[in-house]
C-alpha cells in the first residue's frame, strides 16, 4: 500500500499541487484508483463524496495532459451544476502548477462564457450531461481528442434520467478511451453501464463510515474573550488545516475577524448573509476549490453551504443551542477519516460546554493553550520536512547552479545555506505570536487540568501551584537540582546557564540558594514550564543537571 503522493511517480507540479492542498498521504479510493489509472486501465470505483475521489480521478488525468493541445483531452460528466462546480474547482486547484486548462459546463447558464472557454482551448471539461450534448450536437465541443472519460456519481445520473444522453456523450468520445465510473451505489443498471462502456474494469471499493458527530476529535480550549483571537492564532501554527470554517456569533464579529485574520498574515474570507447570492457562490467555490482555506461565518450565513470534507469547524464564539452545535461541527471531517471541532469558551461558560457534552454524549477534552515553545518547535519541524523533502526529490538544479556561481565568487557555502534558511524563514516574522492573558485564578479547575496533555508556559498547573509552597515570593516557584557548594557551583553559572539555555531574562530569576549537594532557584510561574523543557540541556563545567520542582 502506497503512503505517500510520491510513490505514484506522478508529475512533480502535481505533487507541488497536492502539498499546497494539505494533504498529507492519500486516501484509501486514491491509492486504489491513481495506479490504476496512471496504467490505463478502465476502474470502476465505489465510494462516496468525501473519500477523496476526485482527486483520486484528477491526478491521473491532469499526469497524462499533453501540452499545446487544441481539444479537450478529457472529460468528466457529473449529475449536477453543484457537482461540476465543485469537481472544476478542485481539478482546477490540482492543476494548478501545469497550468491545466479545465472548464465546467452546466445548464441554466448563458452558453457565452462556456464557448468562449471552448474556444480558448480546454484540456479538461467537467459537465452535466444535458449541456454537454447540447455543445456537442452544436459542434462546439468536439471530444474527437478525449483519452479519459470519468463518470462521476453514476448513480444519480442514472436515478435522473440521463443514461440516454451520457451513452450518447460516450458515443462522440473515441472508442478506444479510458473510461471510468464512479458510483457510491452499484445498484444492477450501474453495473450494466459498467459492463457496456468499461473495458476488462477492476473494482475499487471504499465503504465509507458514516460521518457521525462520534467521529469528530471534539477539543476546547477556555480563555478570555480578548484572547480568542491570539489563541486562534496560535491553533492555526499547530493544526494540519486543510480547510477551516469559523463560527461567530454575530455578522460583525465576522467582518471583524476576517480583517484581525488577514492582517497577521492568516488570509481569510467571509461568508456573510448580505452578500449577493453571486459573490456568496464565488466565496464557495473558492473555499472548495481550496484557494480560500478559511471561512468564517455566523450560522445563517453558513446555512446554505454546502460544502463536505472540511477539515476543522472552530466555535469562535459557542452557540446558544446544543443542536446548533452538532449543525455546526457535523460539517468535518474529510476522506472518510475523522474531522476536528475545536471551541473556545470563555471561563463562564463551563457550564454550557457541559451542556453540549450532555446533549452530543460525547465528551470534549479540555487542551492547554499552545506556547510560544511548541510554535516555534512546529515551524522548524516544518521547515525541516520541507528541506528534507527537497533533499530526496533533488529538483533544484537551477538553485544549484546559482549556489555554484555564489561559491565560486567567493562566498561560503555555510554561510550561504544559513542566509538562505533565514530567507526562507522571513516569512515567518509576518506572523508574530500573540500574548495570552492568564486566565482568573478562579477559573483554573484542577479537575480539567489535569485532562490537558499539552504545556503552556503562559500559565502554571495545579501541581506546580501547590509544590511551590516553599518559594520565597509570590508569584514564584522553587526549583531544585542536585549539584550545589561541593561542585563548585556559583550563583552566577546558575543564573547565566538557565537564562541562556531555557531562553528567559536572567533577571527574572529570583533568590539562589546553594547548599553542599543541592542548589534552588526561584523562577517566575510563567518561565517554569519552559524551564523544565530544557531539562535535557543544562550544564555547568561539563557536569549536565536538571531542574525539578523543590517540594
Ligand atoms: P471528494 O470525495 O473528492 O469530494 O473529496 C472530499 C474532500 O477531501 C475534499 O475537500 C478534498 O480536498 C479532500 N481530500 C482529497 N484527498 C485528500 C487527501 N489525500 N488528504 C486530505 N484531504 C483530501
Amino acid at each position: 500500500m502506497n503512503t505517500s503522493f510520491d510513490d505514484f511517480g506522478l508529475r512533480p507540479e502535481l505533487i507541488q499541487a497536492v502539498t499546497a492542498l494539505g494533504y498529507v498521504e492519500p486516501t484509501p479510493i486514491q491509492n486504489g484508483i491513481i495506479p490504476l489509472m496512471m496504467a490505463g486501465r478502465d476502474v470502476m470505483g465505489q465510494a462516496q463524496t468525501g473519500t477523496g475521489k476526485t482527486a483520486a480521478f484528477s491526478l491521473p488525468i491532469l499526469h497524462q495532459l499533453q501540452p499545446d493541445a487544441t481539444r479537450p483531452q478529457a472529460l468528466v460528466v457529473v449529475p449536477t451544476r453543484e457537482l461540476a462546480i465543485q469537481a472544476h474547482d478542485m481539478i482546477r486547484a490540482l492543476g494548478q502548477f501545469n497550468e491545466a486548462r479545465v472548464l465546467a459546463v452546466y445548464g441554466g447558464t448563458s452558453y457565452s462564457q462556456q464557448l468562449g472557454g471552448l474556444r480558448l482551448g480546454v484540456d479538461v471539461v467537467v459537465g452535466t450531461p444535458g449541456r454537454l450534448l447540447d455543445l456537442i450536437r452544436r459542434e462546439k465541443l468536439h471530444l474527437q481528442d478525449v483519452r479519459t472519460v470519468v463518470l462521476d456519481e453514476a448513480d444519480e445520473m442514472l436515478s435522473m434520467g440521463f443514461i440516454e444522453d451520457v451513452e450518447s456523450i460516450l458515443a462522440a468520445t473515441p472508442a478506444e478511451r479510458q473510461t471510468t465510473l464512479f458510483s457510491a451505489t452499484l445498484p444492477p443498471r450501474v453495473r450494466e453501464l459498467a459492463e457496456k462502456y468499461l473495458h476488462d474494469p477492476k473494482l475499487v471499493s471504499i465503504a465509507t463510515p458514516q460521518m457521525t458527530v462520534e467521529l469528530v476529535e471534539q477539543r476546547y480550549y477556555v480563555v478570555n474573550e480578548q484572547d480568542k483571537l491570539a489563541v486562534l492564532t496560535r491553533l492555526f501554527e499547530m493544526e494540519n488545516i486543510s480547510s477551516a470554517l469559523i463560527f461567530t456569533r454575530t455578522r460583525a464579529r465576522t467582518g471583524d475577524l476576517v480583517n484581525e485574520l488577514n492582517m497577521r498574515g492568516y488570509p481569510a474570507e467571509a461568508l456573510s448573509g448580505d452578500m449577493s447570492q453571486e459573490a456568496r457562490e464565488r466565496t464557495m467555490a473558492r473555499f472548495r476549490g481550496g484557494q480560500v482555506r478559511v471561512l468564517v461565518a455566523t450560522d445563517v450565513a453558513a446555512r446554505g453551504l454546502d460544502v463536505e470534507g472540511i477539515s476543522h469547524v472552530f466555535n469562535f464564539d459557542l452557540p446558544d443551542d446544543p443542536e446548533v452545535f452538532v449543525h455546526r461541527i457535523g460539517r468535518t471531517g474529510r476522506a472518510g477519516r475523522a474531522g476536528v471541532a475545536i471551541s473556545l469558551a470563555r471561563p463562564a461558560e463551563r457550564g454550557a460546554l457541559r451542556q453540549i457534552e450532555k446533549f452530543t454524549r460525547q465528551p470534549m477534552t479540555e487542551t492547554t493553550i499552545p506556547t510560544p515553545e511548541d510554535i516555534q518547535a512546529k515551524r522548524l519541524d516544518e521547515l525541516m520536512s520541507k528541506i528534507q523533502m527537497w533533499l530526496r526529490r533533488q529538483r533544484v538544479k537551477e538553485e544549484r547552479a546559482l549556489v555554484e556561481t555564489l561559491v565560486a565568487s567567493g562566498a561560503d557555502p555555510l554561510d550561504l545555506a544559513a542566509v538562505a534558511l533565514k530567507i526562507a524563514r522571513a516569512e515567518e516574522k509576518q506572523r508574530p505570536i500573540m500574548e495570552v492573558s492568564p486566565l482568573p485564578v478562579k477559573a483554573t479547575r484542577p479537575e480539567y487540568r489535569e485532562r490537558a496533555p499539552r504545556s503552556n508556559a503562559g500559565r502554571t498547573d495545579d501541581r506546580l501551584r501547590r509544590t511551590s509552597r516553599t518559594a520565597e515570593e509570590e508569584g514564584m516557584v522553587r526549583l531544585e537540582m542536585r549539584l550545589g557548594k561541593a561542585d563548585g557551583i556559583r550563583p552566577g553559572e546558575v543564573v547565566g546557564t538557565i537564562a541562556s539555555v531555557a531562553n528567559i531574562p536572567g533577571s527574572s530569576l529570583g533568590k539562589i540558594l546553594i547548599q553542599t549537594h543541592r542548589t534552588t532557584v526561584d523562577v517566575p510561574e510563567q518561565y517554569v514550564k519552559q524551564v523544565l523543557a530544557h531539562n535535557a540541556k543544562y550544564s555547568i563545567r561539563r557536569q549536565d543537571f536538571s531542574l525539578s520542582v523543590s517540594g
